[in-house]
Order: C-alpha cells, then structure tokens, then sequence
C-alpha cells in the first residue's frame, strides 16, 4: 500500500503529478493507495486541475505545524511543489516566497521527520545554480541564486539537505528546467504568450530575446521525480534536463508560427532585472538510474497550444 502525499497538488506541476500516478497505476483502489494532496489555493493553485485524479482534498499551507502534524502521519511518501513560483513576482516583493519556500519546506520537514515518513522529495529548480554561458551544471555545481525566487528555493534545498544530514530523513532534491504543458498558469511564458496570441493580443518579449531556457514537458519531469521517489538517496540531488534549448526568439518564433501570428504582434519590453542568460542542467546522474525524457518538444508544444486552444474556459476567466 503507498499512500502519496502531494503539498502544491493543484498547480501545474503538482497537479499533474497526481494525475501522473493514476495514469502509471500507483493509485489503484484495489491496491489501497491513496493520494492527499494540500494545497493553499493561492492564485496559482486551481482545483479544476485535478479534475479526474483520485485524490483526499485538504486546504491548507506547509507553513502551518499544527495542521501537518494532523495531516502528514501514515503517508509513505511526500513529495513538495508547494512554493511561490514566478521570478517576476519575486522582483515585485519576495516575503510570500521565503515565507513558503523556505519555513514552509523547513515546516513539511519536520512534520514529515516526527511522523517517520519514510521517503521525502523535495521538487526544486536550475534557477539556484544563477546563469552558465556555456556548459551544463552537474549537482556539484555552486548554488548561486540570482533571484529572489532562486534564492527562496536556495533555501530550502539547503534545509532539505540538513534534514538528511542532521536528522537521518530520507528526503531527496530534484532540479529541473523550464517546463511547459497543459494548466501553466497564464504568467509564465508560454501560456502567457500563447494565449495572447489566441485573443489577438500582442507578446512581451523581454530585452534582446537572447536568453537561452531548456524546455521539458511536464509529464517528462513527473517521470523524472516518480524515479526519484523510488530510487534516489537520501540528501542527494538529481537533475531533470530539457529537451529543447532555445532562445526566447526562437520560442516566440515557433508559438507564432503555431498560432498562425506573425512578428508584428510582439513588443519588445525592457527586460526584466537581474536576467538570468542561460540555465543548462546535466541530467547524467537520473539517466544512469534509467530516466530517459521521452515527449519530443516539437510534438509536446503543438499538443501544449491546442489545449490552450480548446480549454479557454479554463484560462479565460
Ligand atoms: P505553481 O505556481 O503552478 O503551483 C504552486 C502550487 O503551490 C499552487 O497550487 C499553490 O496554491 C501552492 N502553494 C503555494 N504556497 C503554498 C503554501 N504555503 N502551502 C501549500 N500550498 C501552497 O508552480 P509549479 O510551476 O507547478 O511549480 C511547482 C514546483 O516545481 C515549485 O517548487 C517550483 O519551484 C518547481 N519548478 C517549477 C518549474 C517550472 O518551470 N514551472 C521548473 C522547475 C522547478
């Protein structure tokens, strides 16, 4: 029997990896699994996202001892996407982010090491190693935020890795890059410029459109963190690398070409402080455990705008 709790289940990555494990069989009534998943419903959670999946609702912040205390006992896994999670807002002010991502992962902790939970994973971001102009980071690499945001998820990798030092708790780090699919919240890059472009509204590029981001699609990394949840090592780190590496041109290029657009509906904006150039993982360590990325960006993307295409009520409102 599994029983799987998710904390951040109803954005975008939590969300689909509830899904994720009704669709790999790990949440089969006959089995006794069970999936709880906690979620603040922030702006970014959405509860229609989990439309379909077999799941125990329960609202409520990581930040709160007393409600995990009550919640966290007699799960077998944990796994945190709970966490504020555009750079941009982080500019704009960043209490919210080490508020969540960093007491809030230190809080799920230590609920999660009083009641034995057994396997942790805590899910985190290229965005903490800063900017590489050529060359991939391997987990060794030097933590070197840029961002508040980056900063925030610094944080609670560190805690993460003192829990497993310090106290013995199995939780292991995932570091993934740009993710894209089906349910991103309309702030982030591509469904906000895809569903510009479905109302015929123009896109915000940012500065030169030279900065380089490495796209994987959504159901790849939920892999990714499914392997990990089985096999990694307590206080060990391990790399979700794209599939796609590609200047935000050369995206905007392939979203306009996808929505039937041309250039003239892009403006140029002043870019956005502290711009991160270019995040590029090696992903070597989760492939020797058997991860193989297997949704081709190409295919993924034109999947991706169709749904944006078909589910404007999802994002209109
Ligand atoms: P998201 O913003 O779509 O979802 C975050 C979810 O966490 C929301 O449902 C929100 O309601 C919930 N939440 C926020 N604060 C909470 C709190 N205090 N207690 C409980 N729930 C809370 O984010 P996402 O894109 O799904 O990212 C999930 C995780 O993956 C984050 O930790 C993020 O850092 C990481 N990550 C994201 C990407 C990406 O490209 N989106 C890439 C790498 C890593």
């Amino acid at each position: 029997m599994t029983r799987i709790l998710v904390t951040g289940g109803a954005g975008f990555i939590g969300s689909h990896f509830a899904r994720s494990l009704d669709e790999a069989g790990l949440n089969a009534p006959e089995s006794g699994a069970h999936v709880t998943v906690l979620d603040k419903l922030t702006y970014a959670g959405n509860r229609a996202n989990l439309d379909g999946v077999r799941h125990e609702f329960v609202h409520g912040d990581i930040c709160d001892a007393e409600l995990l205390r009550s919640v966290v006992p007699g799960h077998d896994l944990v796994v945190n996407f709970a966490a504020e999670s555009h750079v941009d807002r982080s500019i704009e002010g960043a209490a919210d982010f080490m508020r969540t991502n960093v007491l809030g992962v230190q809080t799920l902790l230590q609920a999660c090491l009083e009641a034995g939970v057994p396997k942790v994973v805590q899910v985190s971001t290229d965005e903490v190693y800063g900017s590489i102009d050529i060359g991939s980071w391997d987990e060794s690499a030097p933590l070197q935020p840029r961002s508040p945001y980056a900063a925030s998820k610094a944080g609670g990798d560190l805690i993460a890795r003192a829990y497993a030092i310090t106290h013995g708790l199995n939780v292991s780090i995932t570091r993934c890059g740009n993710n894209y699919g089906p349910r991103q919240y309309p702030e982030k890059v591509i469904p906000l410029f895809v569903t510009n472009l479905l109302r015929g509204r123009k896109v915000p590029l940012y500065g030169d459109g030279g900065n380089i981001r490495d796209w994987i699609h959504v159901e790849d990394h939920c892999a990714g963190i499914r392997l990990v949840a089985e096999k990694g090592e307590p206080g060990e780190v391990y790399h979700i690398a794209g599939t796609a590496e590609l200047t935000n041109k050369e995206l905007t290029a392939r979203l306009l070409e996808a929505c039937g657009r041309d250039w003239d509906m892009v403006e140029h904006v002043e870019d956005r402080k502290g711009h991160d150039r270019r995040y590029s993982l090696d992903d070597a360590k989760l492939r020797a455990l058997g991860y193989r990325p297997e949704i081709a960006f190409e295919q993924g993307l034109k999947d991706t705008v169709r749904w944006y295409a078909e589910h404007r009520d999802w994002w209109a409102s």
